[in-house]
């Protein structure tokens, strides 16, 4: 069996949830760091003997939750760990999901040592009003100086902003941009803000307490993003992700050329062999279940060959440069006109998807409707 080189680690501590998030993850209790190292050891050890040897890989990517919500020792403790189940060398691309509060001198060396070389810094915003109603525990400047401090140390520093926010003008957003791309960093992730159900955001805004930002300012803040971050040099790679040359994220490319990848923790995601497989959300439960030397999962789904396929189509149109149709055809085994051309051809007639020199891409009023174009893609109908 051919193993994935790309892996996830998923660290579930906060300080505190924020009231938009829906991640799987227990705020303020420190008390389960202990028993979560000691699962995660277990899950990695299983995985290691199936292996039969330590795999090597390309990409590792923690993500949370805050990462460095754990203390400099931990995510030494923490690195040695995925070191002593995973090989890497030096040009393996190890990123980690850090938030600026708490970014202290010796977490920044101990990932460094540790030979994390790319950090994924949750900013959200620059303006002061906007990260209060995010609920976020940093302020502007302490994002700035955070963001300085890491790219002091690592070769590559990614941004995550969001727009969309109740309270957040299209100025506000700007000048976020503005200040985002005047600092030393090389990618950015930006995202409309989302309504998770059974989040407080979700819960306050059915009560008429909260209000979404209109689906036209929603567009507005999308296309100044691109302007804004086009013109200080990004390149526009993905609906939602900005770099400069050479610092796109390995990683999430994975996911988005649909290939395969390995996943710890609670929570997280893993696609092997044809397999989708997400373990247990409830991190109580995950810990429960591997200190009984149980895995612990959710949702298991075998992909069909159409699955995959479909899957793979909405995946690749996230990319902005699209897909060349002759490899797509090659690496499945089809023929797109008969697996989806019935859902091509209406795209591309309302003028969302485009075919040039057997590319095919959204377009850019098709990057507006992504999301709807990635559902039909999910059930595509066959040409004739
Ligand atoms: S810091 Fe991030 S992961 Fe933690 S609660 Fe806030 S949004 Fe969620």
């Amino acid at each position: 069996m051919t193993w994935p080189e790309a892996v996830y680690i998923h660290v579930p501590f906060c300080f505190r949830r924020c009231g938009y998030c829906d991640f799987t993850l227990v705020a303020d209790r420190d008390q389960l760091i202990p028993r979560w190292f000691d699962c995660l050891g277990r899950e990695l050890q299983v995985h290691r003997e199936q292996a039969g040897m330590r795999l090597p890989v390309s990409t590792v990517f923690f993500g949370g939750g805050t990462p460095t919500h754990l203390d400099a020792g931990q995510l030494h403790r923490l690195l040695e760990l995925i070191r002593s189940h995973f090989e890497w060398s030096d040009d393996a691309e190890i990123s980690m999901e850090a938030n600026p509060e708490a970014l202290d001198e010796e977490r920044l060396e101990a990932l460094q040592r540790g030979g994390v070389n790319r950090i994924s810094l949750g900013v959200q915003s620059f303006d002061d009003t906007v990260l209060k109603v995010l609920e976020r525990a940093h302020t502007a400047d302490v994002a700035e100086d955070a963001v300085r401090r890491v790219a002091a140390r690592f070769p590559a520093v990614s941004l995550d902003l969001i727009f969309g926010v109740p309270e957040q003008s299209n100025v506000s957003w700007e000048q976020t941009l503005r200040r985002a791309v005047s600092l030393p960093v090389q990618h950015v992730s930006a995202y409309g803000l989302t309504w998770e159900q059974g989040t407080s955001f979700y819960r306050r805004e059915q009560q008429g307490r909260m209000m979404r930002a209109t689906e036209e300012l929603e567009r507005e803040m999308f296309l100044r993003g691109i302007d804004v971050l086009q013109q200080a040099g990004f390149e526009h790679y993905e609906v939602s992700n900005y770099a400069r040359r050479g610092f796109r994220c390995r990683h999430n490319l994975v996911y988005w050329h649909a290939k395969e990848y390995l996943a710890f923790g609670p929570g997280a995601a893993r696609y092997v062999g044809g397999i989708r497989s997400t373990n247990c959300r409830s991190v109580l439960r995950w810990l429960n279940s591997w200190e009984s030397d149980q895995a612990c999962l959710e949702e298991t789904e075998t992909l069909g060959h159409a699955d995959r396929v479909s899957e793979a189509l909405m995946l690749a149109l996230r990319l902005r440069e699209g897909f060349l149709v002759r490899d797509f055809e090659d690496r499945f085994s089809i023929q797109l006109q008969q697996f989806a051309g019935g859902t091509v051809r209406r795209l591309r007639d309302q003028g969302l998807l485009e075919l040039v020199e057997g590319t095919l891409r959204l377009t850019p009023d098709g990057l507006l409707l992504a999301d709807t174009v990635a559902a039909e893609m999910l059930n595509p109908e066959a040409g004739h």
